[in-house]
């Protein structure tokens, strides 16, 4: 067995790079910053994809596919956007090596093969796909055009973290074109109840929605609506973020339609993305010092058999049972694995499926024969008890819908029991410094304040929470009015 992990109190960010590569979800790779997902993460990540999808698609949306490169002229058409994004943009200069004759064995870039225009590696695809929107949209008819699609970006980030902010990720980005202001701020609107709905019915992870401040606003957007997590060491985890792009990237791109009254008019727009991130969320959310803790809706396996015998025989009698009982969980389309390698100890399986958060194991052995019973162990309480094998099938299947529920709930009160009402800057930094978590607090509305808070502090405004309450206050830095509170926290 390997070393167990470094606890989470010691050293919560050890803790997670640790937890991340024992239970094999992803590792650093040759290219620094880039992550290797691993079979069993990218199990998880394909259980997300399929329930976004479906989501996506029950709200009218198709899925399509873009250029992973864009033409510098376009990616700049957009200032604002391209501004923002600028600094992390990785470009393609040239399209060809040869022999490099000053170094045997060694490649260089052809000088004879510079492009004719630079090419950026999307870090987001507004640019490539308005450019492309002009030749779709033509008339009212064509509108409004709701597509998504699945995958990879770019941003040249300097501070990684597996999942949580790599330089390439996988993600899905949603694009759409709209007749009217409204209809553009209703879809923004509803894909971020989307990923609030994923977030909390799958992922079991509690999120405020809310809507950005103007410094951490889209690059490009009117408004950007967010949905912001809260990890066990206190620091918020921005989960997705759903923009309303306004008519800035029609008016780049020129996308004009005819309206019903014969006139030309600009476009409005709308992205919305979440990522790979969202794993980062997950693990932070649910797991222990023992490892992950998965929710049974994203877990790859969600229940595990292992037998414990002595012996040929024994094993035989045991596989036959468990196999008659691995079918009836398949039937329900509960995914079940049945581990019987003989190249390692019960003990050592336990610890394996512990680390790895399959939510539930069970356990047989002679005995369970004999007595008709088995030992189901549950991952979310680290509890076990020992059940008759009659009603297993309808125990089990009932059992993750309880685990599913016992995970939203506990992550739900550590998350209000982390939202704190500050009404000056000493009570603003204690809370910060010694509990973390959301702090709620009047401010002025401007970006000096939000930065010099930032300074201070080291916390930003997350959002303004969708259900903020009018309430007559005061700025906690300024003390000018202010007429609801905001969230600030430390984030990732
Ligand atoms: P954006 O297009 O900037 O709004 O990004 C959409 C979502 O992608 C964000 O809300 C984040 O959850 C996620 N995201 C942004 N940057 C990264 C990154 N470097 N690594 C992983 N996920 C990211």
């Amino acid at each position: 067995m390997s070393k167990s992990l470094t606890k989470r109190e010691e050293d919560y960010s050890k803790w997670y790079n640790e937890l991340v590569v024992k239970a094999d979800l992803a590792e650093n790779s040759a290219v620094r910053g880039c992550m290797v997902i691993k079979p069993y993460g990218y199990a998880i990540w394909e259980k997300m994809q399929a329930e976004l999808d479906r989501m996506f698609k029950e709200t009218g949306h198709q899925n399509a596919y873009f250029p992973l490169f864009v033409p510098k002229s376009l990616f700049e058409a957009e200032e604002k956007n391209a501004e923002g994004f600028a600094k992390e943009c990785a470009v393609v200069t040239h399209y060809r090596l040869q022999n490099d004759p000053e170094n045997p064995g060694k490649l260089r870039v052809d000088p004879e093969a510079k492009l004719e225009e630079e090419l950026v590696v999307r870090p987001t695809s507004e640019a490539i796909i308005w450019s492309t929107y002009k030749g779709w949209i033509q008339s009212y008819r064509d509108l409004p055009l709701l597509i998504n699609q699945w995958a990879n970006v770019v941003r040249w980030e300097m501070r990684t973290r597996l999942f949580l902010r790599t330089s390439e990720f996988l993600w899905q980005e949603g694009h759409t074109a709209h007749a009217s202001k409204s209809e553009a701020v209703a879809e923004a609107k509803q894909m971020q109840h989307v990923y609030a709905t994923f977030a909390e019915e799958f992922m079991a992870m509690p999120v405020v929605k809310g809507v950005k401040s103007d410094s951490e606003r889209f690059a490009g957007a009117e408004d950007t609506y967010t949905i912001e997590a809260l990890m066990q060491d206190g620091k918020a985890l921005q989960a997705g973020t759903s923009h309303f792009l306004g008519q800035n990237f029609a008016e780049a791109f020129d996308v004009k339609f005819t309206n019903k009254d014969g006139k030309q008019e600009y476009v409005w727009a709308t992205s919305w993305g979440v990522s790979t991130r969202l794993i980062g969320g997950l693990i932070m959310t649910h797991s222990d010092d023992f490892g992950l803790v998965l929710p049974p809706k994203l877990a790859p396996i969600q229940v595990v058999f292992v037998p414990i015998y002595k012996g040929e025989d024994q094993l035989l009698l045991l596989s036959e049972k468990i196999q008659t009982y691995v079918s009836a969980f398949k039937k329900l389309g509960i995914s079940v694995k049945y581990d019987d390698r003989d190249t390692l100890r019960p003990g050592a399986k336990f610890a394996e499926y512990e680390l790895k958060g399959v939510p539930v194991r069970i356990a047989m052995g002679s005995r369970d024969l004999e007595n008709n019973t088995v030992e189901v162990a549950r991952r979310d309480t680290l509890t076990k008890e020992s059940i008759s094998q009659d009603n297993l099938v309808t125990y089990v299947s009932e059992l993750l819908e309880k685990i599913q529920i016992n995970l939203f709930d506990t992550a739900l009160q550590f998350r209000n029991n982390h939202i704190t009402q500050v009404n000056s800057m000493d009570e603003f930094k204690d809370v910060i410094e010694n509990k973390g978590g959301f702090v709620a607090a009047h401010w002025d509305g401007t970006a000096e304040t939000e930065e010099k808070i930032k300074e201070l502090t080291k916390a930003t405004i997350r959002c303004i929470p969708n259900d903020a309450i009018e309430e007559a206050g005061n700025c906690v830095f300024t003390g000018e009015s202010s007429s609801k509170r905001v969230l600030f926290a430390k984030a990732y």
